[in-house]
């Protein structure tokens, strides 16, 4: 199995935004989605990141128009999902998943473009975005119009999948593919029911750890940003947690990449590392 993280886009924010203590400047994150290559399976998508249907797309409604006006985020072309799957020969039919860490624009708004992706969601966070009027899940960053019109009859909810312990102090979690290479955990707060992949290469963790925090060093220098956090947390409490998992993890001396690092990560997309 590969694992890599090609960055969909970069978005602009000050620093002390996402680091308590931070600087006043402006600092570029980027928006990674993750892509699987599965011996059986063949690709598979985590997440999206931001795609054109964000900036341009015409189902977009009136506040998710504001939204990218007010965000900004620039497109990188050349790691756009499906300009990355085509570089390794795939097409976007081929692909049969796309596991949905959590529902916030930067990582569905390009769901619609993989006419036989299955979704892998969480069960809960799926039902509560069915009965959430539109104005809440705005409040939210959920823009309904980004998911396929027949979401509902491609969703694979996680609860219907294997229970499995990935270890390394994460919470119990699901066995995504049956088959122990990618278990989802549980990681509550930033989004509701967002969750994790604990995967396993060549006998080491790697832990996709979303938005649990936007930098890694807020986690290993204790920088985890107040109010802005609470301010965009769907559950503060819940945030810290997952917050002190991710960070007990890592101090374990395990690899785990993030969404908005814009550090580089060692399973960063290298177009010419990765052959098909
Ligand atoms: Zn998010």
């Amino acid at each position: 199995m590969k694992v890599f993280f090609p960055n969909s886009a970069w978005v602009k924010t000050r620093e002390r935004l996402v680091l308590k203590g931070g600087r006043f400047a402006k600092i570029d994150l980027k928006v990674r989605y993750g892509v699987i290559i599965h011996p059986k399976l063949g690709p598979i998508l985590i997440d999206t990141g931001y795609t054109e249907e964000v900036i341009s797309g015409t189902k977009r409604g009136v506040m998710l128009d504001l939204y990218a006006r007010v965000l900004r985020p620039r497109l990188n072309k050349a790691e756009q999902p499906k300009a990355v799957l085509a570089r390794m020969g795939y097409g976007p039919e081929d692909v049969r998943y796309v596991i949905v860490t959590h529902f916030h624009a930067d990582h569905v708004s390009g769901l619609g473009q993989f006419p036989n992706a299955q979704f892998i969601v969480d069960g809960a966070a799926y039902k509560h975005l069915r009965s959430t009027p539109r104005r809440g899940n705005l409040r939210h960053g959920i823009f309904t119009e980004l998911l396929p019109d027949n979401f509902s009859e491609r969703v694979i909810e996680l609860c219907h999948l294997p229970e499995a312990d990935p270890g390394y102090g994460l919470p119990v979690g699901h066995d995504i593919f049956g088959d122990g290479c990618a278990v989802a955990v549980s990681l509550e707060g930033h989004a509701k029911g967002q969750f994790g992949i604990l995967m396993t290469l060549n006998g080491s963790p790697l832990l996709y750890a979303v938005d649990v925090q936007w930098l890694a060093c807020a986690l290993t220098e204790g920088r985890i940003p107040g109010w802005p956090s609470r301010l965009v947390a769907d559950d503060f409490t819940a945030y810290k947690h997952s917050a002190a998992i991710v960070a007990d993890y890592i101090k374990q001396g395990h690899t785990a990449v993030f969404c908005h690092d814009p550090e580089t990560s060692a399973y960063d997309y290298l177009p010419e590392t990765i052959a098909k």
